[in-house]
């Protein structure tokens, strides 16, 4: 019995030390199994970490090089708008505008564009192909992106430009420049007014910065579009008769002199022509001051309106004009100035009724560089000359200068 009981003991003992080697065996195996998954664990959440740690140092990096070009951007700014609102003309002004955007916004493709009536005319271009500048040339006000976006008045990008509604859409395939890639439209807005608009192809920088900055060039350049608009009126009516709107005798003056250089350099002919309106002095009388200002004004029209723009016309005083013809001989200019003198003739002029007057009439001398004089002096002397033997030999004419005749006092 003792040695059942012993021999039990001894079997129970032998189970448990076995089944403690097994567990220890099995629970061992669970440990690295488990191990093995945490390292796992841990190997993927080590990769996910870099790939966040990379993800952020891109953005970082991405952030970086937008304020590096914001930075850079602000530093050179002031330098760029200084440079825009010191433009005195609008040649000026359109050459800064496509120097500033390059530096500034580092764009290929740039074209400026002035506002003429309804249109949008390119003033100038930089980077674009020569095909795709005379596609541009005129752009209708509502046509196509360029034309959009000025008649929107806001800025607009290639974004903007697709967000637009179907409707909108078909409007921007219309005008000729429908094929052109153009990422981003500037127009230039001043106190309401529409006076141009920059457009950008192919930025190098982030449309977003480039927005920003797009909208301060073209804010100050409309500003200083509006200036050169003001000082070129200022400066117009400091150089315009007001009655005749024809210019006053300082600007002729000034004109003829570089007119008569220029004519000397090149070996040209220039003609001038003196003309005054016959018996006047008795047309304000009988009819009173305000309709011979009447008179004055009508004859200015006619004036302008029947010259080649490089001809200069003035009031030369009184009721006395003057006309300067470059790039003409004697010959053409006795038949532009005779054609003239019964052109006036038939100006519609209202005069007042019951009075003795049916037309108005002029006489007029013409005198040719440097026939007729070799300076400005001498060729104003001469054609005065020639309108005193008009006024001689029966008014309502006109006589070229001839050396015979009787010098004035
Ligand atoms: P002639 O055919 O010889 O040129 O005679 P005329 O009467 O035209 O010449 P005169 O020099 O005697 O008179 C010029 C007149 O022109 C006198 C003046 O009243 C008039 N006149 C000059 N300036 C103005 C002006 O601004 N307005 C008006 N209404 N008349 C003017
Ligand atoms: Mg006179
Ligand atoms: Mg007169």
């Amino acid at each position: 019995m003792e040695n059942i009981l012993y021999i039990i003991a001894i079997a129970v003992i032998g189970a448990l030390v076995f089944g403690l080697l097994i567990g220890r065996i099995f629970s061992s195996a669970n440990l690295k199994g488990r191990a093995k998954l945490l390292e796992e664990e841990l190997q993927k959440s080590a990769d996910s970490l870099q790939r966040v740690i990379k993800d952020q140092s891109r953005q970082l990096s991405a952030l970086q090089n937008e304020n590096s070009d914001i930075s850079r951007m602000i530093i050179i700014f002031p330098d760029m708008a200084e440079d825009i609102t010191a433009s005195i003309n609008i040649d000026d002004l359109s050459t800064t505008i496509i120097k500033v955007s390059k530096q500034l916004l580092e764009a290929e493709e740039i074209a400026f564009f002035v506002v003429e009536k309804e249109n949008l005319l390119l003033k100038t271009y930089s980077g674009f192909s020569k095909e795709a500048a005379n596609s541009m040339m005129r752009i209708k006000i509502g046509e196509g992106r360029i034309g959009w976006a000025a008649e929107k008045r806001i800025i607009m990008t290639d974004e903007d430009f697709r967000n637009e509604s179907i409707l909108i859409k078909e409007q921007l395939h219309k005008g000729g420049h429908e094929g052109i890639k153009i990422d981003i439209c500037a127009p230039l807005i001043y106190r309401g007014g529409l006076y141009g608009l920059i457009a950008i192809g192919k930025p190098s920088k982030d449309i977003k910065n480039i927005k920003k900055f797009l909208m301060m060039i073209s804010h100050l350049s409309a500003a200083t579009m509006e200036n050169i608009h003001l000082i070129s009126e200022i400066q117009h009516q400091a150089d315009v008769d007001g009655l005749t709107k024809l210019y006053n005798i300082t600007y002729f003056h000034k004109h003829l002199q570089i007119e008569i250089d220029k004519a000397s350099r090149f070996n040209r002919n220039l003609t001038i022509f003196l003309f005054d309106i016959d018996n006047f002095k008795l047309y304000n009388d009988l009819n009173g001051h305000p309709a011979g200002d009447l008179v004055l004004s009508a004859l200015g029209r006619f004036v302008k309106e029947n010259l080649r723009l490089i001809d200069i016309p003035a009031r030369y005083g009184g009721e006395e004009f003057i006309i300067m013809f470059p790039e003409t001989g004697s010959e053409l200019g006795m038949q532009i100035t005779e054609r003239m003198r019964k052109q006036i003739e038939n100006i519609n002029i209202s005069f007042p009724q019951n009075k003795p007057w049916e037309r108005i009439t002029i006489s007029g001398g013409i005198a040719t560089y440097p026939l007729d004089g070799k300076d400005e002096k001498e060729l104003i002397k001469a054609a005065d000359i020639a309108l005193y033997n008009s006024k001689k030999s029966g008014k309502n004419r006109v006589m070229p200068y001839e050396q015979s005749f009787v010098p004035l006092d």
